[in-house]
């Protein structure tokens, strides 16, 4: 049946504007959700399910609404939209139904609450819209105010774009139709849809216009964003979005900051979780990555820093050096980099702080930790002592803490609507109602001895009750003594009750004294939060500084205790590391176990192929290259001994032949698509690993392809580049082509065993140690010994193929050139033990030309092929 009393009524009219939320309906002390609602939330929240009432079957469940907090960061987490909708009248006043209104809609990307976030990670709405020739990005959190856009240009834009999507994490994602169908399905395909919202925006008409009205700004050049259509479309839709979700109310969004995607390296998805930067699946923990190496940072704006810092590596030298420079002067001042970090440990998350003041959601504890992070940080200033490092306006946060210091108790509520927030000596209306308030029975009793002088009735008693309130009262006997202005108010058998109007002044103070300090107590702190609203650029900028000092002074903390060296940064086309480490597996292992290898790639000899058994320290010495490089970037120090890095544009990582089974490509497609991407989007400044290509695909499958990508690499883009590959053949490779050089992971064998060494020295490995590394892992002797019978036949058998083709090695490694691949006949009697499948095969692969055939192309051929052989 259905409920038409007027307040499902206003109900029903609220929720139709807010179809797709949640929508908690403020009742007294509790939130109501009712219908589809009240279902949902009794199934996400565990609560009851129950029914408004018996007349109807309208399903209702409830929650106090003191809790919300927590219920909303559940539902939001699970990636619902919640309607606060609250009584805008005050109930005791109001006619009728009592008037109210969504005054919020809270969003994965969009929570204010910071009690239920990370704090240690920012919570990002990111708008994404794309036309044919870019991407435009704008992200916001609404936490903290920061309002970032970009652009994405050139190359595979969808693959960057996942790259940076990866970067900004967000928790909310908003883009068109065409955006949507787009990545409902990549980043389900990349399992990165967990924990991301992703839904349609709305485009706003006049961006521009809605954008410089928001901002007050005559122009969107002032944020360098004038003439970026699809960065104000985006951006514009983005804070629109935000701007509607709360209701009207101010935001902490002050500019946009408008960065050229060019400013910083490009780290492709891939690169960044083969890479381990940041934690690889949103949840997970940081164990294990470059982040968690170097967090020991003491706040949490610091930590949110850094993990920019780590993701952004910069390309511009002067800005790295001025990094390097100041971590190096925490490496020289130990005493003061101690004593600052003991400082910064007691500082807040001030940047949260100020986005509560904005979004008003602050309270009295807020501000006296903002409070105590503005002395600390004072403090600092003098450690500092003027340092272009943190140059703060002293001035304007004296007037601030002065503030606070003076209107705020030491030790306020959590509430600001019960009191107990404004100290004593404040406000004298204020005083003056504590006092009554606090000493009422003491007051009354004074009047009472009061009129007993006056009157010289002994028996007269002030009394109280519900009908009268306060009152006088005189026995019959005493009536003749009692005082004109006295109004009698009720006569009794033996005695009268009068009142005097200082007892109903009084009382009426006494009453309302308790209501009257609650209303204007919340008016004070209203009166001082507006008041230091007007400081909140001063502050913003503070939250920023206070970051900054603390990622350098920990960036320089991590650099003594894990024996970094400052990298000399050039601009040529250098990379020397001497002694350089891995910076995660050295924390993995045992300390000290770790063994040092260096890096030496310059213009004569940019291509490394190393060549060594399974498990001997390939990747990591790869990877580790890859990593100091980004850190070197960074502005930080890196693992080794001495490291000279010239820039480079962009890393590049082809790593293992990882389970990418749940992803539904098969492994070596995937493998080939990166690889494809690599070779599109590389340049001579790039920075290349890859690790064990072809390993996908059949032994000779694998050896060509990786030589033919070798050559195009070493050949046409000429990226310095690191080749891994367990198949020791390649090395043949390392001879063949000029700037290419042959080095190997030592392994000591003797007769029983073989033992990793560690140690990368020149020259090419012999052999693969495949049956040996399988002993290691503990293989069943009988396997051991079989595998030896079948390599020595196997061994043999390319030895005499070998003949057949009249040289030493086998024609794939020969020192030709493709054409003569071609012409290169082969022996028809050879062909007499394949099959036709194999045959055709054979001639398919002799007739491609490898020269024009694009990354896709090869793919699709090799499938073919494949296909051909089973
Ligand atoms: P590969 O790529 O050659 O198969 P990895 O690089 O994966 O080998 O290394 C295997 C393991 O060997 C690593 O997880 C690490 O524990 C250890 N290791 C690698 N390099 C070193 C090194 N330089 N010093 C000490 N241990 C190392
Ligand atoms: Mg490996």
């Amino acid at each position: 049946m259905l409920d038409d009393t007027p307040m499902m009524k206003q109900y029903n009219e609220i929720k139709a504007d807010y179809e797709d939320s949640i929508l908690f309906y403020r009742m007294g002390d509790f939130y109501e959700m009712f219908y589809e609602d009240a279902k949902t939330a009794s199934r996400e929240l565990g609560l009851t399910l129950t029914k408004r009432n018996k007349k109807t079957d309208v399903p209702l469940a409830g929650i106090p609404y003191h809790s919300a907090a927590s219920y909303i960061a559940k539902l939001v987490g699970k990636g619902y939209k919640v309607a606060i909708c609250e009584q805008v009248e005050d109930p005791k006043t109001a006619k009728g139904i009592v008037k109210r209104d969504v005054i919020r809609v809270i969003t994965p990307g969009t929570i204010i609450d910071t009690e239920y976030l990370d704090e240690k990670v920012n919570n990002y709405l990111l708008g994404v819209l794309a036309d044919d020739k870019k991407i435009a990005l704008a992200y916001v959190d609404i936490t903290t105010g920061e309002f970032r856009a970009s652009e994405i240009t050139g190359g595979n834009l969808d693959y960057k774009l996942l790259g940076e999507i990866n970067k900004i994490s967000p928790k909310e994602i908003m883009t068109d139709d065409k955006g949507y169908e787009f990545l409902s399905k990549e980043l389900e395909s990349h399992r990165m849809k967990d924990g991301i919202s992703l839904h349609r925006g709305t485009v706003v008409r006049n961006s521009e216009k809605y954008l410089a009205e928001y901002f007050g700004v005559q122009s969107l050049e002032s944020f360098g964003i004038g003439d970026k259509e699809l960065v104000i479309k985006t951006a514009g839709m983005v804070l629109k979005y935000v701007v509607e979700l709360q209701k009207g109310k101010e935001l902490p969004v002050t500019k946009i900051v408008y960065s050229s995607s060019k400013e910083v390296m490009e780290l492709n998805l891939t690169t960044q979780k083969n890479l381990d930067i940041i934690s690889n699946w949103r949840g997970e923990s940081t164990n294990g990555t470059l982040l968690w190496v170097l967090d020991y940072c003491k706040s949490s704006m610091g930590s949110r820093l850094l993990k920019k810092i780590i993701k952004n590596p910069l390309l511009n030298i002067e800005k790295i050096k001025k990094r390097q420079e100041h971590i190096e002067f925490f490496i020289n001042e130990v005493l003061l980099r101690e004593e600052i970090r003991e400082k910064l440990k007691d500082i807040y998350d001030i940047e949260r702080i100020i986005g509560k003041l904005i979004l008003e959601t602050i309270n009295g504890r807020d501000l006296t930790a903002l409070k105590q992070s503005i002395r600390n940080s004072l403090e600092l200033y003098k450690m500092l002592q003027g340092h272009e490092l943190f140059k703060i306006d002293a001035e304007k946060l004296i007037e601030v803490y002065n503030m606070i210091e003076k209107i705020i108790v030491e030790d306020p509520p959590f509430s600001i609507r019960e009191g107990g927030i404004i100290k004593d000596g404040y406000n004298e209306e204020l005083d003056e109602l504590r006092n009554i308030s606090n000493h009422g029975k003491d007051y009354i009793l004074k009047i009472e001895s009061d009129e007993r002088e006056k009157t010289g009735i002994k028996g007269l008693k002030v009394k109280y009750n519900k009908v009268f309130g306060y009152f006088i009262e005189i026995t019959k006997a005493n009536l003749e003594n009692v005082p004109d202005y006295y109004i009698r108010k009720q006569t009794l058998t033996n005695a009268e009750r009068f009142i005097v109007p200082e007892l109903k002044t009084y009382e009426e103070k006494v009453l309302n004294a308790k209501t009257r300090i609650e209303t204007l107590e919340y008016y004070l702190f209203k009166e001082l939060t507006e008041e230091i609203k007007k400081y909140r650029e001063t502050l913003q900028d503070l939250g920023y500084k206070i970051a900054y000092l603390d990622v350098v002074s920990n960036l320089a903390h991590v650099a003594i205790k894990n024996g970094y060296v400052k990298p000399e940064i050039t601009d040529d086309s250098s990379l020397e590391i001497l002694g350089g480490r891995h910076p995660i597996i050295e924390k993995l292992i045992p300390a000290g176990e770790f063994v040092k290898n260096k890096v030496i790639l310059d213009d004569r000899k940019n291509f490394i192929i190393l060549t060594g058994p399974n498990m001997s320290g390939k990747s990591t010495y790869m990877k580790q290259t890859a990593l100091i490089i980004i850190m070197a970037h960074m502005g930080s120090y890196v693992p080794a001994d001495y490291a000279k890095i010239g820039l480079v544009d962009r890393i590049f990582t082809r790593i293992g032949a990882s389970d990418d089974l749940m992803t539904g490509q098969s492994t070596f497609m995937l493998e080939m698509s990166e690889v494809a991407n690599i070779l599109n989007s590389a340049t001579e400044k790039s920075f290349i690993i890859l690790d064990e290509i072809g390993r996908g695909t059949s032994t000779f499958d694998g050896i060509s392809i990786a030589t033919a990508i070798s050559e195009y690499i070493h050949d046409n883009i000429r990226a310095k580049t690191i080749f891994a590959t367990h198949y020791h053949e390649l090395t043949q490779l390392g001879d063949k082509l000029d700037r290419a050089e042959n080095y190997r992971i030592e392994v000591e064998e003797n007769d029983k065993d073989i033992k990793f060494l560690r140690e990368i020295v020149k020259g090419g490995a012999d052999k693969s140690y495949g049956i040996e590394v399988a002993r290691l892992a503990g293989l069943p002797k009988e396997i051991l010994v079989n595998s030896k019978k079948i390599l020595k036949v196997l061994e043999e058998r390319k030895n005499i193929i070998e003949k057949k083709f009249g040289g030493e090695q086998m024609m794939l490694f020969a020192p030709s050139t493709q054409e003569e691949v071609k012409k290169e006949e082969i022996p028809k009697e050879e062909e007499k033990n394949i099959s036709k499948e194999e045959e055709l095969t054979l001639r398919l692969l002799r007739e491609l030309d490898i020269n024009t055939l694009t990354p896709m192309d090869a793919m699709i051929k090799l499938n073919e092929l494949k296909k051909l052989l089973n």
